[in-house]
């Protein structure tokens, strides 16, 4: 008997771990529910209900196959070695198949995993999957990581060009085996189920996937270049809960972005070339999480700013965080978070500059505040982004380069339909007030909205001082 320890893969097609097991002989299918262990990586509520979604749409695939889906709890990973442990013994399992997860704790748990396996005689595979390439085999000449994307992107190409990571085949049914599916719960206890107009926006299964895809590469990704930065327009895919739950494989991504470009990733269509591009962040990121683990363990990329003089503001952090702040476009992004579990891209970027850059407030909060209510929260794209906007982190923003969270919003959302959808009560402002109602006055029906928490440019100000005064930086200057 095979079995395929099911974590952040969550589909049938284009699995690597599971078309292994199914191709070696008969298997089971097994999903660790880890609530403490979730908790301690602040987990989303509404992403653990999208995983739970996602295992019952899995479990009715599988179940067409054969291939029971067996339910198991281990609340820490370190409880995962036993629990797989007991279970390969119960069924007598001769190995267990994984695809590679990538940060410290997901490495250190396989290994211990591993081992208690392997003292016991049982096989324990694990695959690249969730990448291109596996972290470690794209290094610069002297044998490090990468620090610089254009850089890893560069070297990307070059193998992309040499062949294209193929697709593995899906697992055939086998016979019936005398193991029964264990029902999928429909919640776990500390994360609240979400409401149905959330649940709604993402619907499970790799079907719906499929068909965000496709719609995507049929309709919308010739104009992903010029329509990305846009928040009211669906400029982007919207497959990051997807791809973060394994829901979608990266190589289906790159090969539906190819076909949509007659095979070319770095010519043709340039609305393709950006989205693969896209797709090449999210490696690097990972990468890094492998080549620089300090990262995963929420230290600075940049140790040199670990002595930033952050500031200890609670009441401008809530603020932020409940969308109060009197600045629309910074609101409007985070009610877009608190209602959807999503934030476009471009205000993600927006936000997380104003917190650590005008609020100065220390990035690892809106690191944590983001993963606890993104639907498509993962650790290596969410600490890049929040140390990319912090100038903490590897190719980031220089420290100089603050957003003007006002110019940013006249430039991305110039007519404020963006402002509007999220906040109604400036519906009566026209497209010049919108971005900044503190300069009508009250005189417009805008009363209910605060003034800004902040002065924008004594606060750029203030950034930009404290950044010059790391030790470092003087030696440096
Ligand atoms: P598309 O524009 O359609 O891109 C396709 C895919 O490429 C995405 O689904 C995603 O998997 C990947 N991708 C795109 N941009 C990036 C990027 N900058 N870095 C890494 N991967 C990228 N992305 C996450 O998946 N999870 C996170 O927790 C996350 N946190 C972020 C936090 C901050 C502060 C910032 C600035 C960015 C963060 N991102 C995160 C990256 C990016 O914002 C999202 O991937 C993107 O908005 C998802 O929307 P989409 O699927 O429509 O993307």
């Amino acid at each position: 008997m095979q079995l395929i320890w099911l974590r952040s893969d969550l589909r049938l097609l284009d699995n690597t771990a599971l078309s292994a097991a199914a191709a070696r002989g008969p298997c089971v299918a097994v999903y660790v529910l880890s609530p403490q262990q979730w908790l301690e990586h602040d987990d989303a509520p509404c992403k653990v209900d999208f995983w739970l979604r996602n295992l019952s749409e899995l479990s009715r695939a599988l179940g067409e196959l054969n291939i029971p889906l067996l339910i198991r709890e281990a609340s820490r990973w370190d409880d995962a070695p036993k629990v797989l442990l007991d279970l390969c013994q119960q069924l007598k399992v001769e190995a267990v198949h994984v695809n590679e997860e990538y940060g410290i704790n997901e490495s250190r748990r396989d290994e211990q995993v591993g081992e208690a396996l392997t003292a016991e005689g049982i096989g324990f595979y694990s695959y690249l999957d969730q990448l291109f390439f596996k972290p470690g085999s794209v290094l610069t000449k002297t044998g490090t990581y990468f620090q610089v994307f254009s850089q890893f992107r560069k070297v990307c190409y070059e193998r992309l060009h040499r062949s294209i990571p193929a697709m593995v085949v899906k697992p055939a049914a086998q016979d019936s085996l005398d193991i029964a599916s264990d029902k999928i719960p429909a919640s776990v206890e500390g994360f609240e189920t979400p409401g149905e107009q959330l649940r709604a926006l993402w619907p499970a299964g790799e079907a719906q996937a499929r068909l965000r895809l496709d719609a995507f590469a049929d309709a919308q990704i010739d104009y992903y270049k010029n329509e990305r930065d846009f928040p009211a327009k669906p400029g982007t895919s919207q497959l990051s809960a997807y791809l973060a739950a394994g829901v979608v494989s990266p190589r289906q991504c790159l090969h539906a972005a190819l076909q949509s470009n007659q095979g070319e990733f770095e010519s043709g269509n340039v609305g393709a070339v950006t989205w693969i591009n896209e797709l090449l962040w999210r490696e690097f990121y990972k990468h890094i999480l492998v080549g620089y683990p300090r990262v995963s363990r929420h230290r600075a990329f940049r140790p040199e700013t670990e002595a930033l003089a952050w500031r200890d503001a609670p009441d401008e952090l809530l603020a932020w965080q409940q969308a109060r702040t009197g600045l629309p476009i910074i609101d409007a992004a985070m009610r877009q978070l608190l209602e959807t579990g999503w934030m476009h891209n471009r205000l993600r970027m927006v936000v997380a500059m104003f917190l650590t850059k005008n609020l100065l407030i220390d990035w690892r909060e809106g690191e944590r505040f983001f993963m606890r209510h993104l639907i498509d929260g993962d650790l290596a794209a969410n600490n890049g982004g929040w140390q990319w906007s912090s100038s903490t982190g590897t190719d980031s923003a220089p420290y100089f380069r603050i957003f003007n969270p006002l110019s940013q919003s006249e430039k991305f959302d110039a007519e404020g339909v963006f402002i509007k959808h999220w906040l109604p009560e400036l519906a009566g402002l026209d497209k010049k007030q919108v971005h900044n109602p503190a300069d009508v006055g009250g005189l417009f029906g805008v009363a209910d909205y605060p003034s800004p928490i902040v002065n924008l440019s004594t606060s750029r100000q203030r950034a930009l001082a404290a950044f010059k005064n790391l030790p470092s930086r003087q030696a440096q200057d």
